[in-house]
Order: structure tokens, then sequence, then C-alpha cells
């Protein structure tokens, strides 16, 4: 059994930043991740502007510019008919967007982790928490078939969609997943080398995007009762449904793929609880699930990886209890996070509806100014006043 200050389950975008951040307020900190690093995830690796102001934050700008991302200025939506319209990266922040790949990122973030002190245990498996009466107090990991147990007066929930704390407290039951995702590399797209695209389609939506090494992204959304009769067949389900958009045809058409393909499924989008027991505290996707055709999951999992690390680390000075520490964090979430996700609840029901993304595409291309005031509102509301047009 060891003690940490705090313990940190997942070692994504959410996880890392949340480690570097607390290990540098002085905090001993374990980090645990089920993978063995680096390793592919299913993203569509887009990473917005806003994001570099964090790799400052992080140590790791340097590393990344050296990893040579793909620079993006502008997302360009396509509808199904083939109409579009554009918004410029510069909207969201000075910097323009990166294309990199997630097993890169998530490398670099987490040994910046370890460089800082924090304890990283890799090839873990966390399978519950600890509880003593109602309070969270440390995890138990599986590493090879051994299981052992780790002690910490807070615990942070950052093993994304999954939510393998907060699921396990709540008992909560996991329902039929409704939609899918697959994502692969692909080689000789025709996407423009300085655009993300995101393609609608009857059913979902998807993007294409460059990385670093001359590749391209390609990262889609269907139901999930499409994929089963595609036999569960990715290639199959991008030809029959991702083409079936005329600008995706055009730039897919040539393409091959250069990656295994991944899957993910799951039941809804939007928020969760982001503190879910006594005890313990949920960041980045644990804590809710903005929509991927915003393009800002992963900037939402190194702010609240921020959020939650200010919050812990003031509450340690002023020396709060655990219960006022985690009703600030509720209170901070909700004002950095509130309405963001409500302007994606209601952009979603367009996203999955061939015409009103029509029509979507329709308005937001008649007017600029509209088009800006509604990207900006998927972001924080501390950015709200800058880059309008
Ligand atoms: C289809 C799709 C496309 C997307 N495209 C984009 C995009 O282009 N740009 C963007 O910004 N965002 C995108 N997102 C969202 C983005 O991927 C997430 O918001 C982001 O990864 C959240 O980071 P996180 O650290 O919270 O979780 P994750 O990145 O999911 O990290 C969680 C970590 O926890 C680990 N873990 C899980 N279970 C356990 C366990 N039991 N024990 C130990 N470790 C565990 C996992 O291995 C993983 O490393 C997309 C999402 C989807 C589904």
């Amino acid at each position: 059994m060891k003690q940490y200050d705090l313990i940190i389950a997942g070692a994504g975008p959410a996880g890392s930043s949340a480690a570097i951040h607390l290990a540098a307020g002085g905090l001993n900190v374990l980090l645990v991740e089920q993978k063995k690093f680096p390793r592919p995830k299913l993203c569509g690796e887009f990473i917005s502007p806003e994001c570099q102001d964090h790799f400052q934050k992080l140590g790791v700008a340097r590393a990344i510019a050296c990893a040579e991302p793909a620079s993006i200025t502008e997302t360009v939506f396509y509808s199904t008919r083939g109409h579009h319209v554009t918004v410029p990266s510069s909207w969201f922040g000075p910097s323009v967007a990166l294309g990199l790949s997630r097993a890169v990122m998530d490398e670099l973030l987490l040994r910046r982790a370890a460089e800082s002190g924090v304890t990283v245990i890799e090839d873990a498996n966390v399978v519950g928490p600890l509880i003593n009466t109602d309070t969270i107090c440390g995890i138990k990991i599986r590493v090879d078939s051994t299981e052992q147990e780790y002690r910490s007066p807070l615990t942070i929930d950052a093993t994304g969609r999954a939510r393998i704390l907060a699921r396990k407290v709540n008992q909560a039951h996991k329902q039929k997943p409704k939609l899918v995702a697959f994502k692969a590399h692909f080689q000789n797209t025709r996407v423009a080398p300085s655009a993300c695209e995101i393609y609608f389609y009857p059913g979902g939506y998807g993007g294409l995007s460059s990385i670093e090494g001359g590749s391209s992204n390609l990262c889609f959304i269907v139901g999930a009762e499409q994929v089963k009769r595609c036999h569960s067949d990715p290639e199959r389900v991008m030809r029959e449904f991702v083409m079936k958009n005329p600008r995706a045809h055009h730039t897919l058409d040539p393409a091959h793929t250069s990656s295994e393909w991944l899957s993910a499924s799951w039941e809804h989008f939007g928020r969760q609880s982001p503190a879910p027991a006594k005890g313990l505290l949920a960041i980045g996707d644990a804590a809710a699930f903005i929509d991927p055709f915003t393009g800002s999951g992963m900037l939402m999992a190194f702010e609240s990886g921020e959020l939650a690390a200010e919050t812990i680390l003031s509450h340690r000075r002023n020396e709060s209890t655990e219960a006022t520490l985690a009703a600030d964090y509720i209170e901070r979430y909700r004002n950095n996070f509130g309405s963001r996700l409500r302007t994606c609840s209601l952009l979603r029901r367009a996203a999955f509806n061939s015409r009103l993304t029509e029509l979507g595409v329709t308005l937001f291309a008649a007017s600029e100014r509209f088009r800006n005031r509604v990207a900006r509102a998927t972001r924080s509301p501390a950015n709200a006043n800058h880059h309008s047009v």
C-alpha cells in the first residue's frame, strides 16, 4: 500500500496535464494509465489553436513543434449536397490549429509528467476505487494478474468516456451504445493541406485533416444500427456513409489506409458530474463529452485539468474541507463549461439530421458575423470578446 497526495486514473490530455500542474504545485502525484505509450487513440487529431497556450504552460510547446504537426488554418464544413462553409482557426486564438497524432501528443505529455516528478504507472488497469465508509480514499489497480492498492485523500477520474471510477461508485449500468466512431490514418487523400474538412452525411459526420509526416487522419461517427448493417466493416461504412458526401468522395477516393482502424462506441454526449463522489473529481471526457464537430474535446481536457489543479491547490493552501473543495470545483466547472455544452446540445440536433445540416450550412454561409458568434460559443466564455468579426 502506497500513499500519495493525489491519484489520477487515466493519462490522456486531461490526466497528464492535471498531473503536471499539480506536481508543479508541490503535490506528490500518482498517474495510472491502462495502455503502454505511445499508443494510437481514436480522435480527429485536430488540436484547437487555444491548446498552444496550454502546451506552453505545460512545458511541451517545443517538443510539440519538433514533432512537426500540420498547420491548420481553417475548418470547412461540407453538407450532404456539397455546400460548404468555412470557420477560420484565427477566430479561436492567435495561433493556428495543429494536426498531430494522439500517439505523439499523449506520449509527450505523459513523459513531461514523469519529468515533473509525477509517479507514472503504465500498462496498469484501474479496476475500482478504494472506499472508506462513503468516501473514495484511493484506487485498486491490476498489473499483469496482480492487484495493488494506492491511497490518497483525493482521486481524479480522467479515464475519458469510460469514467471507470465514477461508474463504479454510482453503479451506473452501461446502456446500449447508439453511436460508433471509426478512425484510421490515410495516405494520398485530396484534403486541402491547411484545412480540417468536416463531412455531414445521413446519420452522422466525419472529419479529415492532415497530421505529421504527410498523412491524413479520418475519424467519423455513424449510428450503431448502420454499422451492424455493414457487418462492422469500417471500409464498408466509410464507402456507404461517409463517401455519400460528394466532397468526401472526392478527397477519399484515391486514398488508402496506413494504419489499423480503431473503433469506439458510446451512449451519449454531454455532461456527467464533475464531482461524482466524496473524494473523487472528474476531468476531461469523464466530466463531459463535447461534440467532436467542435474540435474542442482536447481543449476541454486541458482546461478542466488546469481548473481542477487550480481548485485543489488553492483549497490546500486554505486547508478547506473536501466538501468545500468539491462544491467550489462544481461551481467553477459550471461557469467555465456550462454555456458551451448547452450550445453544442442545440447544434447536435442539426449535425445528425441532413435537412437541418443543409439549412444550417446555408444560414452560416449567409452571415459571417453569426457564424463567428456561434463558433466562439463552443469555446471558453473568457475568450468570448476576442477574435470577433
Ligand atoms: C470521433 C471522435 C473524434 C474526436 N475528434 C476530436 C478532435 O479532432 N479534436 C479534439 O480536440 N477532440 C476530439 N475528440 C474528443 C477528444 O478525443 C477527447 O475530448 C479527449 O481525448 C479527452 O481527453 P481525456 O484525457 O479526458 O480522455 P482520453 O483521451 O480518452 O484519455 C483517457 C485515458 O484513460 C485511460 N484509461 C481508460 N480506462 C482506464 C483504466 N481502467 N485504467 C487506467 N487508465 C484507463 C485510457 O487508456 C486513456 O489513455 C474526438 C472524440 C471522438 C469520439
